[in-house]
């Protein structure tokens, strides 16, 4: 391993592998730093197909996807430090330095001409909603639920209500489902569900299970363990209408109340961050005007509905990193 290089990625997902395989391509050293213990980012878990319908024309489970790019990375000869974290990350005139953990090297530094920022995004949790009554056991955000069932082989709980209908909650609706759930319904406080309309008609209608539009929880019931929760409709203000409070009984409560880019390796950056998307303010070729040199994609720059876009960003940010790379060599 070299102490510097052209280009370096944070963030083994498709963002992350997209742009390190085209800087690679354009000749510049790369290297992809990983917290986990593998690369491929949050397609590990998404073990449902309908990826790479746009880039490989195929319909691909995510680890299908992630497994194709990890494939070209290794043959590309690319360097990947995978349970390792980024910590802190700053300008010097030049190059960027960065200090890093893993169990193997304990914590270290490198540095880079050129950064890609590619986290991904992190999921709303039950303290950033507004639910009135404890937090017992048995509520989880939907990106947890599926890592507990599709990688760790555990049941979050036997009678589910889902709140939100972004994607990832309609996906686990039909999930739990399969896996022998019941799904009391799907809860959205908008008068549309926020999923894809394939989503709609794969996961929930095709399963018969309930979407409530205009419908929120309000109370979560339970003290060690969730029992219950109190629905309620809305108004077009978002208010909740008395008398129209029911109780659903449930032993969990899914989360899918929206995702955020997962940036706070900015944070001693000058960067500025978009108050419509939570990522930062990047131009066209996904660099940081405040920050010559960091680029940023996928996720981690605003949320996307479709891998193949993530995968197109990071190509953008990776060819622009190279370049920028190549220009303050000269
Ligand atoms: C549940 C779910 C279902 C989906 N279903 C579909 C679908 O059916 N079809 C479709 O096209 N798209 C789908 N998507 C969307 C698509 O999978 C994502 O948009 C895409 O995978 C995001 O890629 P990314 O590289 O930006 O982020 P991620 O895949 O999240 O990768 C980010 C990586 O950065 C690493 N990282 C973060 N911080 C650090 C740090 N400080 N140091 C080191 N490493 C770090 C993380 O460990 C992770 O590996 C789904 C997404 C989810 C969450």
């Amino acid at each position: 391993m070299k102490n510097v290089y052209d280009v370096i990625v944070i963030g083994a997902g498709p963002a992350g592998m997209a742009s390190a395989l085209t800087a690679r391509e354009k000749g510049s050293s790369v290297l992809i730093i990983e917290r986990e213990d593998r690369p491929g980012g949050i397609l590990n878990q998404c073990i449902h197909d309908g990826f790479g319908l746009v880039k490989f024309n195929e319909k691909l489970t995510g680890p299908e996807y992630a497994d194709r790019y990890v494939r070209w990375i290794d043959e590309a000869g690319i360097e990947i430090l995978t349970s390792t974290f980024l910590l802190e990350l700053i300008k010097d005139e030049d190059e960027f330095r960065m200090k890093l953990v893993s169990a193997e090297k304990g914590v270290f530094s490198l540095r880079g001409k050129a950064v890609v920022v590619s986290t991904g995004c992190r999921e709303r949790s039950d303290r950033q909603i507004f639910i009135h009554g404890d937090r017992p056991a048995g509520i989880f955000t939907a990106g947890q639920a599926q890592a507990f069932i599709n990688r760790m082989g555990y049941m979050p709980g036997r009678r589910a209500v889902i709140l939100g209908s972004g994607d990832i909650g309609l996906i686990m609706a039909r999930r739990l489902t399969l896996e022998g759930a019941e799904v009391e319904g799907v809860y959205e406080i908008q008068s549309r569900p926020s999923g894809l309309q394939r989503n709609i008609s794969q996961c929930l209608n095709d399963f018969s299970i309930p979407l409530h539009l205009g419908r929120t929880v309000s109370r979560v019931i339970g003290k060690g363990r969730i029992e219950a929760v109190e629905v309620v409709s809305v108004d077009e203000r978002m208010n909740p209408v008395k008398g129209t409070e029911a109780i659903v009984p449930c032993d969990c409560l899914i989360l899918s109340v929206g995702l955020i880019p997962e940036i706070d390796i900015l944070k001693d950056l000058p960067v500025v961050k978009d108050g419509k998307t939570g990522g930062i303010v990047t131009d066209d070729r996904m660099e940081s005007p405040q920050v010559p040199g960091l680029f940023s994609c996928g996720n981690a720059h605003h949320v996307y509905d479709l891998v193949d876009y993530v995968s197109e960003s990071g190509e953008i940010a990776g060819s622009a990193a190279s370049e920028f790379a190549r220009e303050a060599a000269i």
